[in-house]
């Protein structure tokens, strides 16, 4: 057995001088001597190293090596087992080398994804409410908790968030959050090391299991059968288990049918594409957290230019802090727009005049017809005329261009439309609501 920590000291300075012989010095100062060692239990040399890639590195090229060095230092008979974490992973002790990348609570969570970091609108009010259930709830509520939407509205966030809070209100809870690609890849590991065992345990053991972008395992059939069972496993034991994914349970594709069904039991909560409301809403707070003074009007324009999702907005506010940091200028809407011409360039959403004319026939309950057709009773005439003024703001097109999209009318007539609702507009709030309201709903 290796002896104490000072004698694993000193052997680790020797098993290093030997590699260095080995592998010399490119190799060793860049891979080997950054290791250091963190303990020593049970036959298992744990080595800490500075990254993560730095980390899969070594095991994956010198893993084996340090093990043969060190049997050979110890004369030993015994097996001895090398381990090697990270540094953001703290000291955790990991037993097996199927578990080196096992990650517990606290070590690959992001500090910044907090609930109070977490600004809550129309599209995800209900996935925050579950996710706040099931993190403050001391027996399990939905099981599994399902939480699904496009990239970059706030899955990874919520479930970061609830993690954090377990961790903070009950620290022995076991908990682990991982991506189902790193899943897999454990489970890919441990048939190879044919160590399922101790992946299984390590699994049935916890309080909390969160899976990230289940999608990843569709089609890895393996694995879908390894994931099935330990979900019911937790399952059985009034485990939580929350899972996120791009889609719906029904929709995710590749996926066995009984999983499918397995994880559409217990809360489904989707995360709908951001509204403006809420796109300002984050601008506000993570501006406010960056303590940086924007304009609310440079605010307002992000809010409304970038509307694919969330990271991307974060991306833009942080690419104009950053550059009026840099060339010591205030933020400006001029400095805005030309900072971010390229991104602009790619959010420019194109809304279409058919686009508009569905949507303001809808809104009023009149045919789409109606917006080709002569008719000019008020009830028609009216929303025809919404149409055309949405259509002169909200997208590029010439006057002409338009009124040949309204049944071939002249262009006076569209220039009639948008200065009559302009006035409408002035004088009727309710003209004035219809009109913002349908503006917000084509826009988002
Ligand atoms: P997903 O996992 O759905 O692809 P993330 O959770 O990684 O998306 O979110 C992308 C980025 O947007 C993260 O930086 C996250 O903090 C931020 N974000 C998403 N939703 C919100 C929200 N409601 N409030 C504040 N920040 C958010
Ligand atoms: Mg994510």
């Amino acid at each position: 057995m290796i002896a104490t920590q000072i004698n694993i000291n000193e052997q680790w300075e020797s098993i290093q001088g030997r590699l260095l012989e080995e592998y010399g010095e490119a190799t060793y100062s860049s891979w080997l001597k950054p290791l250091s060692v963190v303990d020593h239990k049970k036959g298992c040399l744990c080595l800490k190293a500075p990254n993560a890639f730095t980390r899969d590195w070594v095991t994956n090229n010198y893993a084996e090596r340090i093990k043969v060095i060190l049997q050979n230092v110890n004369d030993n008979t015994q097996p001895l087992e090398v381990t090697i974490t990270a540094t953001e992973e703290g000291s955790s002790v990991v037993a097996a080398p199927t578990l080196l990348d096992m990650v517990d609570v606290g070590s690959s969570l992001d500090s910044r994804f907090t609930f109070e970091n977490f600004v809550v609108g129309k599209p995800n009010e209900l996935a925050h409410a579950a996710a706040r259930k099931v993190a403050e709830s001391d027996s399990v509520t939905f099981n599994p908790l399902f939480l699904y939407g496009g990239v970059g509205l706030g899955k990874t966030h919520l479930m970061h968030a609830i993690a954090w809070h377990i961790k903070k209100c009950h620290p022995k809870r076991k908990v682990i959050y991982m991506s189902a690609e790193k899943f897999m890849y454990q489970f890919v590991r441990a048939l190879r090391f044919k160590d399922t065992v101790s992946f299984k345990d390590h699994f049935r053991s916890v309080d909390v299991l969160m899976i990230d972008d289940v999608q990843f395992i569709s089609g890895k059939e393996s694995t879908q059968e390894e994931f099935f069972h330990t979900f019911n496993a937790l399952v059985d034991q009034n485990r939580q288990i929350i899972i996120s994914a791009d889609k719906s349970p029904s929709d995710l594709e590749g996926m066995e049918e009984r999983l499918k069904s397995r994880l559409g039991w217990g809360l489904v909560a989707d995360i709908h594409p951001t509204t403006y409301e809420l796109r300002l809403g984050i601008l506000q707070s993570k501006a406010e957290q960056a303590d940086v003074t924007v304009p609310q009007k440079v605010l307002e324009f992000l809010a409304y230019k970038i509307s694919s999702n969330i990271r991307e907005l974060e991306g833009a506010l942080t690419r104009v802090v950053a550059h009026s940091t840099l060339v010591g200028r205030q933020i400006t809407l001029e400095t805005t727009q030309d900072v971010l011409r390229d991104l602009l360039r790619a959010n420019d959403r194109r809304i279409t005049v058919d686009e508009i004319q569905k949507r303001v026939a809808e809104y009023y309950s009149i045919r789409i017809s109606d917006m080709h057709s002569p008719r000019r009773v008020r009830t028609v005439a009216r929303p025809r005329q919404v149409a055309m003024y949405l259509a002169k703001h909200l997208t590029s097109r010439s006057l002409p261009e338009i009124g040949r999209k309204f049944g071939g009318r002249d262009h006076t007539t569209i220039l009639h439309a948008v200065k009559k609702i302009e006035d409408l507009m002035d004088k009727e709030k309710n003209m004035r609501e219809d009109v913002e309201l349908l503006r917000r709903m084509l826009e988002t």
